[in-house]
């Protein structure tokens, strides 16, 4: 640490991405798809669009808040985007919970929700998990603090009911309940149309996992436009061009091109399921998950101990060495073939 670090940030403990590696490994540890992008993104980057980088991004993002707006049956003044849902999740966060505002949010959830209430000085309440580790929503019925919930959450993969989110929604009118949907493609529609009905709610979205498209770092909200709005003037306060032109032309391609993300959140589902009835036949505990990862523990062997011995098979998934999940691997649901190394891999490792 240099001498010149303002004190606030002293103590601040990063959040630890999973590695990005160069070597070829089977990847299994960030939640990326293994498929590639739709084609259309590629087409969407014509020499034309390159050569008109000399011009800045759009800071309005017009282009693709409506093309996200069409698939949600909103308006573009009910959307947000960021560079990546991390971005989205930092302006809001600092914006509706920061400066010694509350936020509560799961005990194990996404470990950014956590960094950036250190870094916004936002008082955060941890509620923990049921045992199962799925969340109780009477613990955060009428709390009066401001939410963020990842459904389906992560690591655990565990879903709420939409009945679930609007209880916890219309319970806490006078604060902001953020519902990080990153993961929610691999399940269902999510609750998104539930803010035409509640002001305090914010459905945020990514490319990054769904989408194949993590490398292009885009992802958004859509709430009610009161909100969008203090979004936007946050963002014109700190960087109004967040998003590049080829990431706001490439994601807008995307999102429109359903016939192809379809078939791939169908293949990715069912390499899920197979995988997790694979892993409980070894004798493995997996959660219910319905993201595009599954979350196992054995009695066999340390989750520790595995994630050490498939590494050094050229297997990499990710294990946080967090109270309570300890014993548990978060694995990347990807490619079919992929999964079956790993299966074999884990049955070599276990049985022997
Ligand atoms: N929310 C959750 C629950 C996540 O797991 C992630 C990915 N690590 C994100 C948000 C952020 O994703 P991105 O910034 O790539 O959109």
């Amino acid at each position: 640490m240099s001498s010149f670090l303002s004190k606030n940030y002293e103590k601040l403990v990063p959040y630890v991405p999973g590695e990005q590696v160069n070597t070829k490994v089977i990847k299994l540890n960030t939640n990326e798809s293994p498929f590639p992008p739709s084609p259309k993104v590629l087409q969407a980057l014509s020499e034309d669009v390159i050569n008109r980088l000399n011009l800045y991004s759009d800071p309005e993002l017009k282009e693709l808040r409506s093309a996200i707006a069409e698939q949600f049956s909103v308006t573009p003044d009910m959307v947000f985007c960021g560079n990546g849902s991390d971005d989205v999740l930092a302006f809001a966060i600092m914006g509706f919970c920061g400066h010694g505002g509350s936020l509560a949010c799961p005990e194990i959830s996404y470990g950014f929700y956590p960094v950036y209430a250190d870094i916004f000085g936002v008082e955060l309440e941890q509620i923990p998990l049921k045992d199962d580790f799925s969340i109780n929503a009477e613990d955060y019925t009428g709390i009066n603090k401001n939410i963020v919930i990842a459904n389906p959450n992560a690591p655990t993969g565990l879903v709420l009911s939409n009945d679930e989110v609007e209880k916890i929604v219309s319970s806490n009118p006078d604060n902001l309940v953020i519902i990080d949907e990153a993961y929610m493609a691999f399940c269902g529609k999510g609750c998104s149309e539930l803010i035409k009905k509640y002001k305090n709610l914010l459905v945020v979205r990514t490319f990054s996992k769904s989408h194949s498209l993590a490398g292009l770092r885009v992802g958004f909200g859509i709430a009610d436009k009161e909100i969008i709005a203090d979004l936007n003037k946050l963002k014109y306060s700190f960087n109004p061009y967040n998003i590049n032109t080829l990431s706001i032309k490439a994601a807008a391609a995307a999102i429109a091109d359903n016939d192809y993300y379809d078939d791939k959140i169908a293949r990715i589902v069912e390499v899920r399921e197979k995988t997790i009835a694979e892993l409980r036949a070894l004798g493995f505990n997996c959660t219910e998950s319905k993201a595009n990862f599954i979350f196992a523990s054995s009695d066999k062997i340390s989750a520790g101990e595995l994630y050490a011995r498939l590494r050094e098979k050229g297997i990499l998934v990710r294990h946080f060495s967090k109270p309570k999940i300890e014993n548990y691997l978060r694995i990347t649901v990807g490619a079919a073939q992929d999964m079956e190394t790993l299966v074999s891999a884990i049955k070599e490792i276990t049985e022997g």
